[in-house]
């Protein structure tokens, strides 16, 4: 007799969450400590047990351990540096905002096609300032200036804010604060999922939080150290289910083989896990990829294997803010990208609106 031996069932693990930020070093200015922010991240980080030092200023950071350039970035990405922000005028920051807020300079993620590559140059570590107040106060002036119109400050130009709020709290403290101007509005956008300290605050509906979302061909190739897409968009249900006016940020728009698939998977993906009534009042924003020369020759350097597609001779040549020519999609291939994701934005969400396409 032979006895049928069953089949071991194929086992679905769920993936782990993606973890918290921590830090593998930490640099505090020594007037950082003078302020209960400093004090508290100080607090937090001889409890987590990792190694600090001190410096005389958060721009020059010069002694960082590692062995090359490359080894050098990745450890800078893990670095975090705590400061005052002694800048306090505010950058513009079209289209998304008039200003932006700046509460971070800096971000543990790993896009490849991050255009901090090459703002922050030789200075990637993550710089968080303790000086909120005088950000604040440097915003209400702003805020004055430009009444009785409405002033929105974008508080996520140069990092992602929401991975480091379980450090700073300085999201909270901005979204508490503009939910009682009534002339002003905040935004931020995040690739992470660690929304829950926000959920509770009075936002006023003042604060609008936005999720970067992609195809996936772009989040599993290009998008490495940040949150999942099903953690983004359980996140993006959270909040909604606070009061918060929502967003999702299509960017960079890439073509790829199969990207009318991607897109339109990403738009039903998107449609079927939010929750019913999220479209009104929902908006979308839509980059496409764009890349100075400059900028291509870092990611070259950083991400040597990366697949990110960055030929000029297949793209656009456009005229670019800071100077430097950018280049973007020809024409044909722009109206293509955006006619077929609007179109999916608007099937899955007819009440939604589309801010801009750039
Ligand atoms: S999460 Fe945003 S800020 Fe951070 S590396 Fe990626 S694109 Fe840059």
């Amino acid at each position: 007799m032979t006895i049928a031996i069953p089949e071991r069932p194929a086992v679905k693990r769920k993936p782990r969450p993606t973890g918290l930020f921590i830090p593998e070093l930490v640099f505090f200015e020594p007037d950082a400590l003078n302020y209960p922010k400093g004090e508290q991240i100080m607090q937090w980080v001889k409890a987590q047990n990792i190694p600090y030092r001190m410096t005389t200023s958060h721009n020059r950071i010069t002694n960082l351990p590692g062995e090359g350039e490359l080894e050098q970035y990745k450890i800078a990405k893990r670095t975090l540096v705590v400061g005052l922000r002694k800048t306090l005028t505010f950058d513009q920051s079209k289209p998304s905002a008039d200003y932006a807020i700046p509460i971070a300079t800096g971000c543990m993620g790993h896009c490849h096609y991050c255009y901090l590559q090459t703002t922050l140059g030789a200075k990637p570590y993550i710089r968080v300032y303790v000086n909120t107040w005088d950000i604040l106060d440097a915003a209400k002036k702003y805020i004055d200036e430009r009444a009785p119109e409405i002033t929105t400050f974008e508080a996520a130009c140069t990092s992602d804010p929401l991975g480091l709020e379980h450090i700073t709290g300085s999201l909270a403290e901005l979204i508490t604060y503009m939910a009682k101007e009534p002339l002003a509005r905040l935004r931020f956008v995040t690739k992470y999922q660690h929304v829950d300290p926000l959920l509770g605050l009075e936002h006023n509906g003042h604060t609008r939080i936005r999720f970067s979302i992609n195809a996936d061909y772009v989040i599993k190739n290009f998008e490495p150290a940040t949150a999942r897409f099903e953690e983004r968009i359980e996140a993006a249900g959270k909040v909604a289910r606070a009061g918060y006016p929502l967003g999702f940020i299509i960017a960079p728009i890439i073509w790829h083989g199969g990207w009318e698939e991607g897109y339109g998977e990403l738009l039903a993906k998107l449609a079927k896990a939010m929750p019913p009534g999220t479209g009104k009042g929902l908006t979308f924003e839509m980059i496409q990829h764009r890349f100075t020369k400059t900028a291509k020759a870092v990611i070259e350097k950083r991400y040597p294997k990366s697949k990110l597609e960055m030929d000029i001779e297949k793209r656009k040549k456009k005229w670019g803010r800071w100077g430097q020519n950018k280049y973007v999609y020809p024409d044909e291939q722009q109206t293509a990208l955006r006619e077929f994701i609007t179109e999916r934005i608007f099937e899955h969400f007819p009440e939604a609106g589309i801010d801009y396409f750039t």
